[in-house]
């Protein structure tokens, strides 16, 4: 049993405010928060609630693009019309995450912050060494089953997947995180471990991800999520791919194309190498496998998760030949 102080917060001020103390932390829909306490990765001195912040739940999706604020839930942003309508790869990747239940409670916000579900940091009782729940105390994964880690922006400190869907859609079309200090690129927001795998984002204390960004273009009206794992349901992916395209009025050649990948990297993972190997060409179904290859490039795998580099750009290749029309 953990004691902590529970604070309600009433104004964006007064949750940054609270949270800036060593030992706070934010909840929100508590299902990423809650099951780490009672794990016992999580020991907060005082939780900051943040559920009836006003002004925080709004989906507002106009010529510019989407803004999600950061307390909307997950069903209500995949259900929302203009996000089904216009950015198709972000409802889906809502849909195939988690529970009906899980994503009735969960938010936009805690969703982006989940953290890994790498077992041997979820088990401290089991296993001490951990560098990302404790610095310098080793790594746990390495010497044991890799099946669920990353191949892609690993460290000799950590190997720890970064398990959401939202954040792989939100990376391939570009989308910014709004916060109380400043707006960030998402491919500025996630760390990759390093030296420092404790630190999982560029967020300070005290910053709270107010929304989210989401820019329109005709790549984001025509996108996709593409989930593989272990069961057609409540999993985390093994590999996914989330693909944005345009094609020019030849309806062949290829204008704009973005890609990321899930469940493969230590962060959301953008696949810039297969992006440039497909703009401008032609669509074209060998072409597109040949290009997804690139999208595992720089990979390191262990003997538990060697196959991610086999299944990944089957995912991408998937991915990029249903927003095309070829499968
Ligand atoms: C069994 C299970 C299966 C799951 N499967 C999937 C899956 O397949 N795909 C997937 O993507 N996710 C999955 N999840 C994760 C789930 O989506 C997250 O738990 C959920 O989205 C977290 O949202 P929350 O609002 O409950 O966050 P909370 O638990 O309230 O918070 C999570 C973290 O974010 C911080 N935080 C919350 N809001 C803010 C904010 N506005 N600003 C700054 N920090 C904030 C909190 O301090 C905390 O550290 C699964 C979870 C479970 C339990
Ligand atoms: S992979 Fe990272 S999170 Fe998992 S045990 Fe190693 S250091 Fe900890």
């Amino acid at each position: 049993m953990i004691d902590f102080d529970y604070s309600r917060a009433t104004s964006l001020d007064e949750a940054a405010a609270q949270s800036r103390h060593p030992g706070a932390m934010l909840i929100a829909g508590g299902t990423t928060l809650i099951d780490l306490a009672k794990c016992g990765v999580a020991e907060p001195r005082t939780v900051v609630d943040i559920t009836r912040l006003p002004d925080l739940s709004a989906v507002t999706v106009d010529e510019a693009g989407a803004t999600i604020g950061a307390l909307a839930t997950m069903s209500r942003v995949a259900a929302d019309a203009g996000i089904e309508a216009r950015f198709p790869a972000v409802s889906e990747a809502l849909l195939l995450a988690a529970s009906a239940q899980l994503r009735n409670m969960a938010t936009i916000g805690g969703n982006l912050l989940q953290r890994t579900r790498c077992s041997y940091f979820r088990d401290p009782a089991g296993y001490a060494a951990c560098n990302k729940r404790e610095p310098g105390s080793g790594c746990a994964a390495l010497e044991n089953v890799t099946r669920d880690h990353a191949i892609l922006g690993t460290s000799d400190q950590c190997i720890a997947l970064y398990p959401g869907d939202l954040a792989v859609a939100l990376t391939a079309l570009g989308a910014t995180i709004r916060t109380t200090k400043r707006e960030i690129a998402i491919t500025d927001f996630f760390l990759e471990p390093g030296e420092t795998p404790d630190r999982e984002t560029v967020l300070e204390p005290g910053e709270v991800v107010t929304a989210v960004h989401v820019p329109a273009s005709k790549a984001a009206t025509n996108s996709t999520y593409l989930k593989v794992r272990d069961r057609a349901s409540y999993e985390f992916a093994a590999a996914s791919a989330a693909v944005g395209l345009e094609l020019e009025a030849d309806g062949r050649t290829i204008r704009d194309i973005r890609v990321a990948l899930g469940g493969v990297g230590t962060t959301p993972w953008r696949a810039e190498a297969v992006e440039a190997a497909l703009t401008g060409r032609a669509l074209d179904e060998a072409r597109v496998r040949e290009a997804a290859r690139f999208a595992v490039e720089g990979a390191k795998s262990w003997a538990g998760n060697a196959y991610k580099i086999e299944l990944a750009p089957r995912v991408v290749a998937r991915a990029i030949l249903k927003v095309g029309g070829i499968q």
